[in-house]
């Protein structure tokens, strides 16, 4: 079977700079870039992957309406849609190239996977409740990332079957750096972006890989629901 390929920003600047400039893409969604931009978000290939996918389209009604504020909102489970500052700030914050293999712990509605998607990164995603991944799944097909891989899980184990990854971006807040997901950083220049704190609000950290030595940056302060599984939080 041939599969359809989406297309990407990477390969296609003419469609990006049209997309952006030339009226296909909402007010709302528009003006939210720009406040994204006056707020420090300088990775242009980050702004224009926010302006091109429909937030809205991550949301259940009565929450659609809302998708264009600046905030985090629920998705079921108790869990919630990232604010887009935070998508966009992980995102800017993983140092990205073309076509990397990237894996995202805490899949939720599938918004930030799609924007890595867009990016024309190879994503792989893991969330730990079923009904939130099935729904996420539904979304990313039904707007073309056809090529997106995803499973249900404990993604604190990461997915060794996949390893090693270029970068790891990890959406809910941990009380440390899973060994796992370190072990599973590429060893040549592997990124891991993650929240590290209480269960209430963390320090987001930049991990950096180079052979078997890890290093690690501290960015800004973040408030994440709880990274829970075997190497985060116990239920
Ligand atoms: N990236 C998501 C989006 O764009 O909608 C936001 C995700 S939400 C802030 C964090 C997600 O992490 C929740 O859906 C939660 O169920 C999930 N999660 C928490 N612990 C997890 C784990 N150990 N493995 C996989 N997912 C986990």
């Amino acid at each position: 079977m041939r599969l359809k390929r989406e297309k990407h920003l990477t390969g296609n600047p003419l469609l990006n700079s049209q997309a952006l400039h030339g009226g296909l893409i909402s007010e709302d969604r528009r003006r939210l870039v720009e406040e994204l931009r006056a707020r420090g978000i300088q990775d242009e290939r980050v702004l224009e992957a926010m302006a091109l996918v429909p937030r809205e389209r991550f949301l259940d009604r009565p929450f659609a309406t809302r998708a264009y504020e600046d905030s985090a909102l629920p998705i079921g489970e108790g869990q919630t849609i990232s604010q887009p500052y935070t998508v966009a700030y992980q995102t800017q914050s993983l140092e990205l190239k073309a076509g990397e293999k990237i894996l995202e712990i805490g899949t939720g509605s599938g918004y930030q996977t799609a924007i890595l998607a867009k990016m024309g990164m190879r994503v792989f995603t893991i969330e730990r409740h079923v009904a939130l991944l099935e729904a996420a799944r539904k979304r990313l097909e039904s707007l073309g990332f056809h090529r997106v891989i995803s499973r249900a899980g404990d993604g604190t184990r990461g997915w060794p079957e996949y390893a090693p990854f270029d970068a790891i971006l990890v959406t809910a807040g941990a009380p440390d750096v899973p060994e796992s997901l370190a072990k599973q950083l590429s060893a040549e220049g592997g990124r891991m972006v993650i929240p590290v704190g209480g269960q209430r609000s963390q320090k987001m950290y930049l991990v950096k890989k180079k052979g078997e030595e890890l290093s690690a940056k501290e960015l800004a302060d973040f408030a994440f629901v709880p990274l829970i599984g075997k190497e985060g939080w116990s239920v």
